[in-house]
């Protein structure tokens, strides 16, 4: 354990049912300075188009991570030894106000982002990402994306609106904040409003993976393939919607769909990413009102602790 950086609370000083609800039971910080990597919630639901309820994700997270030990038994990777990570607490989204909502995130993120610093933000609903991304992209340039999702999000409107969370992608390739070449959507699947919908990211060059391609197997294979053509260096951002898994393993999210991935295919994907430069990610669309077990919950908070995992320069305990 190092005693360089921030250290979770360990389950054996205080019961994990005790104490306040941070991310992962670490300190929380008001400011990002001399922070590595900021944990952030974005408690955002009016850009749903089904089910609400996002906006308590990131609390419910926060309240199941207490739970997540602080090192990798598989990968053997101690995050806690390789950055400062801090929960940096939540954006104060208008709840009125979809529109002031993306700027007040927009402004959040371009503070954040004068520090040298990745951050891992928590949905909240995948409108977030759109004002993460511009952000991202004023910073780092178009950026390689790994999306795993059970829709594209790629509509052009929904209800008019040219921003909601089914259309923030296709806006991210419009305004150049994403490089179509060197992104992957993982899981799209079951019904559509037309039978072309999965086309038009095709054609901009995104590589497409339908979730029937994913059944049965390994997704290592698909990540190496991917970590070898984006390479080291190039600036890749992870977005991970919840309900790119199976309603199975994680039903409490807005718009689950049949035949999705299996948890341990998201952990295959976001462990392939390893090697690759993080600049920053986001886990979307847990919505506890629907997350009975709270299952769904705590699956997205080992998932960000498998994200803080992949980032570069992980130390892994060999
Ligand atoms: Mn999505
Ligand atoms: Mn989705």
């Amino acid at each position: 354990m190092s005693e360089d950086y921030n250290q979770p609370l360990s389950g054996n000083e205080l019961p994990r049912f005790g104490g306040i609800a941070s991310m992962f039971r670490l300190p929380v910080a008001t400011s990002a300075k001399g922070i590595d990597v900021g944990l952030i919630g974005v408690p955002l639901d009016i850009g749903t188009s089904n089910r609400n309820g996002t906006r308590f994700g990131p609390r419910q997270i926060r309240t199941e991570s207490v739970l997540v030990r602080p090192y990798g038994m598989a990968t053997r990777a101690a995050p806690f030894d390789s950055f400062q990570v801090a929960d940096l607490g939540d954006v104060a989204v208008n709840p009125f106000s979809l529109t002031k909502s993306i700027e007040i995130i927009e402004a959040h993120y371009n503070a954040l982002l004068k520090h040298d610093i990745r951050p891992i933000s928590m949905g909240g609903d995948h409108t977030i990402t759109l004002p993460i991304l511009r952000q991202i992209a004023k910073k780092h340039g178009p950026v390689a994306l790994i999306h795993v999702d059970a829709h594209t999000d790629t509509n052009d409107t929904m209800f008019n609106e040219k921003i909601t969370h089914g259309t923030i992608f296709r806006r991210a390739i419009e305004e150049n904040l994403v490089d179509p070449n060197f992104m992957i959507q993982i899981g799209p699947r079951a019904t559509g409003y037309s039978a072309e919908d999965f086309d038009w990211a095709r054609n901009q060059g995104v590589q497409l993976e339908q979730a029937e391609s994913c059944w049965y197997h390994s997704l290592a294979p698909l990540m190496d393939e991917y970590r070898k053509k984006v390479g080291p260096d190039r600036p890749v951002y992870l977005t991970f919607d919840i309900d790119g898994l199976d309603p199975s393993v994680a039903p409490g999210t807005g718009t689950p769909e049949p035949g999705g991935l299996t948890g341990s295919q998201g952990l295959e994907i976001i462990r392939g990413a390893y090697g690759l430069n993080i600049v920053g990610a986001d886990l979307v669309e847990v919505s506890p009102p629907y997350d009975q077990s709270g299952n769904t919950a705590l699956l997205a908070a080992n998932l960000i602790f498998e994200i803080l995992c992949s980032l570069p320069d992980c130390i892994r305990r060999d």
